[in-house]
């Protein structure tokens, strides 16, 4: 079998066999088959697509790429959750500590910014110390001793992943239903967790811009965990503004912190008690959602989330004392609010455009081997629905490069607009499928 042979199928639209698809993820994964005939493989699935058995294959065959844990020994349930990935959505950095207080074990291996939706692995190096790279059994002992890990994907986990992970995001080649698919779940089969949330975003800051779409992912992602013996339930959450104000690395760091202290965005709150409570209610720690619910608000107005995200923090030798203090994060130089030129309701905050103008800020990256500036990002300060005054600030950047702000205040203002009428918020969910 040769690369180029399974990468011309797929560029002439035809089914792939599972022994090509093997034999590629094996390829990819010893490094054989070298990122050029990788990307170029990508891109022509982005635009052919993947029947549901090439999908199923193509997950199985990357979450075999390296190791699979087995978790059974830490508890009879272990949960996870995984973004579909989105502008501001800083969630895991909440609902994972709210969860593991519950007494539910999460193990979490997350990720890096994707194009321009940010990466949980990313804000969390804002941390000075802040280690993203345990080994297994680093893994399975903290799992074990503290309910709670927010790592990095290993090098012995779903690898073939990792380095499909790291070519997407720089070759255009995100967008793909079978691509997102077999990434999310090939980490969830791999990380062993019994029960699994997926927070699959949709609008324009999202990778499926319409429900159609978002609702087809979420089928496809269910029906393979459900293949692998998972429990798995999906949520169709809003992308079309921002989620929360903060969009960056630091600062999205610490409107988790805030949010956990009981302050942070109403939006932002609230999207993550709805996602922890399902994760409680999947993982069995509660008879229904509403019992859910409620021992999630509990654990957060008790501190008890908190404290759990201080052990997280400290357990992976990150530096508390940012936690506590979240002022010493760090801070871009320069910080300019962009102003509205007329009065009226916010009826389009454009999350995607704002995603992409954080990432140009400095916050996500161009080129695979980019270094991100983590104190870099955008302050969003109204949201659809809120009224606004001539004069008011909308957002406010946060850079370390001049020659970058104009370019960024003009593409903010682009991304508002505002009217006269009265504009409904928008809504935070659209549905669960399980
Ligand atoms: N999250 C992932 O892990 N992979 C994707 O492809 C998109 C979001």
């Amino acid at each position: 079998m040769r690369a180029v042979d399974i990468i011309i199928k797929k560029r002439d639209g035809m089914e792939l066999t599972k022994e090509e698809i093997n034999f590629f993820i094996k390829g990819l994964s010893s490094g054989d088959i070298p990122d050029y005939q990788v990307s170029s493989w990508a891109m022509a699935v982005l635009l052919n697509g993947m029947t549901e058995q090439e999908t199923t294959d193509l997950t199985l065959a990357m979450a075999a790429s390296g190791e699979t844990l087995d978790l059974s020994a830490i508890a009879p349930i272990v949960v996870d959750k995984h973004s579909t990935g989105g502008v501001g959505d800083k969630t895991t950095l909440v609902v994972a500590p709210i969860v593991a207080a519950c007494g539910l074990p999460v193990g979490k291996m997350s990720g890096r910014g994707l194009g321009f939706s940010g990466g949980t692995l990313d804000k969390m190096e804002s941390i000075p110390g802040y280690r993203v790279d345990l080994s297994q059994d680093e893994f399975m002992a903290q799992l074990k001793k503290l309910n709670i890990v927010l790592t990095g994907q290993s090098a012995d986990l779903a690898p073939a992943d990792g380095k499909l992970y790291g070519l997407r995001d720089v070759t255009g080649t995100v967008p793909s239903l079978p691509l997102i698919a077999s990434s999310v779940m090939s980490k969830k089969i791999a990380a062993g967790a019994h029960a699994i949330v997926l927070d699959v975003k949709v609008g324009n800051g999202a990778f499926m811009t319409n429900l159609d779409d978002a609702e087809q992912l979420a089928n496809m992602m269910v029906a393979i965990g459900k293949l692998s013996g998972r429990n798995v339930r999906a949520i169709l959450s809003d992308m079309n503004q921002p989620l929360g104000e903060a969009v960056g690395n630091a600062i999205e760091l610490k409107e988790a912190i805030d949010t956990l202290n009981s302050h942070g965005p109403d939006d932002f709150r609230e999207h993550c008690l709805v996602i922890a409570s399902h994760m409680l209610e999947l993982g069995e720690k509660a008879k229904s959602f509403d019992e859910a619910r409620i021992l999630a608000e509990k654990t957060v107005t008790n501190g008890e989330a908190l404290e759990k995200f201080r052990t997280l923090v400290n357990a992976q030798s990150g530096d508390v004392s940012y936690v506590d203090s979240p002022e010493k994060l760090p801070k871009a130089k320069i910080a300019l609010e962009i102003c509205a030129d007329t009065s009226g309701y916010i009826n389009k905050v454009h999350a995607r455009t704002v995603g992409e103008t954080a990432v140009d800020l400095g916050a996500g990256r161009a080129k695979k081997t980019d270094q991100i500036d983590p104190s870099v990002g955008i302050l969003v300060h109204k949201k659809v629905g809120d009224l606004v005054e001539k004069g008011e600030a909308l957002f406010t950047v946060l850079a370390n490069d001049k020659d970058r702000v104009g370019p960024a205040q003009k593409r903010l203002l682009s991304s508002v607009k505002i009217s006269n009428n009265a504009q409904e918020p928008t809504p935070l969910f659209y549905g669960v499928i399980s």
